[in-house]
C-alpha cells in the first residue's frame, strides 16, 4: 500500500501533527469555547466525538447530528479542520453531509471487520482523510486488515491512531501501549502517518506529556489529545482531558529529535550491535543444541518434556541475575520464556520423530 503523506492542505509533514478537542461534543457553548481556546494554541485540527460508543446503554451516547452543526460553526470561526468518529454508514453520511474534514474509526469499530467494510463501502469515491484507531485487542493483522479495507475502497489519505490495548490487569495505563505493535506497523509501512493518543493510553491527564514525548522519540507523526474547556465537568473521559492551556504547555515542552544520525561514531556503535547480535544468535544455537541433547536423554529415560520445577527455578534465578546486571527482570523473563518455548518445540520434534520411527519399525516387523 502507498499512502499520501499530506492528509489535509496546509498540514505539512513537519512533526508533530496535532489534533485536539474534547472527548465528546456536549453543548454548543462547550464546543465553541473549547475550539476558540484550542485554535489560540496554534492547533489546526479539532476533534470531538459526536456518537460515543459506551460499554453499557444509558450513559452519555453523544449528541448526534446537532453537534456536527456546532463543529462546522467552530470551523467557520476558527479556520480549524474538523474531525469526528464514525462507526456506521449513517454516521459517515451525516458527517459528510455537514462537511466534516476528517474521520476516524474508533477502537471498538476497528475490531469488527463487518463494520469497517460497511464504512469503506460508504466511502467509495470520497476523497477524505481517514484515521484508523488500533483495535481494542492487540492484533496487528486486524489493524492492517482495516487499513486494507479502506485502501481497497480507494482511500489513499490514511493514517492510524495508536490508543493502546485493553487489558484486565491493573496497570498504570488505561490501555497498555504495547509499543512494539505500532513500531512493527511503522516498519512495514514507513510512509503511514502514526498518531499517538496519550489520553486513551494513559487514562489520566498526568500521563499525557510523558506518553506524547515517548511517541515523538519513537518518530510518530503526531498526537491526538483530548482537550476540554472545563475538563472536570466533562460528560465523558473527564480524568484524561486537559485544558487548552495545559495542552499548550505539553506541546511547548515536547522535544522533537529530527536529526538523522549518520556520523562515524554511530556507525562504530552499530557495528558493535551487529557483532553482538551475531554472538547472541550463536549462543542461542548452542543452547538449542544442548536442549536437543536433553531431549534425547528424556526420550531414553521416558521423562516428560516439561519439567515445571526446573523451569520455574530458571526464570526466577535469571530474572534476579538480570536485575543485578541492570536489565529489567520482566524483560529477562520474556526472553527466557521465548527461548524455553523454542527448546520445548525442538524437544517435541525429537519425540515425534522417534514415535514415527518406531511405528515404521513396527510396520516393517509385521
Ligand atoms: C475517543 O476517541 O473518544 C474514543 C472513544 O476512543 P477509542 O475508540 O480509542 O476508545
Ligand atoms: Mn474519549
Amino acid at each position: 500500500m502507498e499512502f499520501e503523506s499530506i492528509l489535509l492542505p496546509g498540514i505539512d509533514a513537519k512533526r508533530p501533527l496535532v489534533i485536539a478537542g474534547p472527548c465528546s461534543a456536549e453543548t454548543e457553548e462547550q464546543v465553541m469555547n473549547t475550539a476558540r481556546e484550542v485554535a489560540a494554541t496554534g492547533v489546526k485540527i479539532f476533534r470531538a466525538g459526536v456518537w460515543k460508543p459506551r460499554t453499557k446503554p444509558g450513559g452519555f451516547e453523544g449528541v448526534g447530528s446537532p453537534a456536527l452543526k456546532w463543529m462546522m460553526e467552530a470551523e467557520k470561526e476558527t479556520g480549524m479542520y474538523m474531525a469526528t468518529e464514525v462507526a456506521t454508514e449513517k454516521h459517515v453520511y451525516e458527517a459528510l453531509k455537514y462537511g466534516i474534514d476528517m474521520l476516524w474509526i474508533g477502537a471498538r469499530t476497528a475490531a469488527n471487520p463487518f463494520a469497517v467494510q460497511e464504512i469503506a463501502d460508504t466511502l467509495k469515491g470520497v476523497d477524505i482523510p481517514i484515521l484508523i484507531k488500533n483495535p481494542v485487542n492487540p492484533d496487528l493483522e486486524l489493524w492492517i486488515g482495516a487499513l486494507e479495507r479502506l485502501y481497497n475502497a480507494g482511500i489513499k489519505k490514511l493514517g492510524v491512531i495508536h490508543r493502546g490495548f485493553s487489558t484486565t490487569d491493573k496497570t498504570v495505563y488505561r490501555n497498555l501501549p504495547q509499543w512494539h505493535i505500532p513500531i512493527e506497523l511503522k516498519r512495514r509501512f514507513p510512509n503511514l502517518p502514526i498518531i499517538c493518543d496519550p489520553s486513551h493510553i494513559g487514562g489520566n491527564r498526568t500521563m499525557i506529556h510523558k506518553l506524547s514525548q515517548q511517541a515523538m522519540d519513537l518518530n510518530f507523526s503526531g498526537v491526538i489529545v483530548e482537550t476540554h474547556c472545563s475538563p472536570d465537568e466533562a460528560w465523558s473521559d473527564k480524568d484524561q482531558q486537559i485544558t487548552p492551556a495545559a495542552l499548550k504547555e505539553v506541546l511547548d515542552n515536547l522535544i522533537i529529535r529530527d536529526t538523522i544520525q549518520t556520523t562515524e561514531d554511530l556507525s562504530v556503535l552499530r557495528d558493535q550491535i551487529d557483532d553482538l547480535d551475531n554472538e547472541l544468535l550463536q549462543l542461542l544455537a548452542k543452547r538449542m543444541r544442548v536442549s536437543r541433547e536433553i531431549g534425547y536423554y528424556k526420550l531414553e529415560h521416558d521423562m516428560p518434556i516439561l519439567q515445571t520445577k526446573r523451569y520455574d527455578e530458571i526464570l526466577t534465578d535469571r530474572a534476579y541475575q538480570g536485575e543485578r546486571m541492570e536489565i529489567s527482570g520482566k524483560f529477562v523473563k520474556q526472553v527466557l520464556e521465548a527461548i524455553h518455548s523454542e527448546s520445548v518445540r525442538q524437544q517435541m520434534v525429537i519425540m515425534e520423530r522417534e514415535k514415527k520411527q518406531s511405528t515404521q519399525n513396527e510396520e516393517t516387523a509385521l
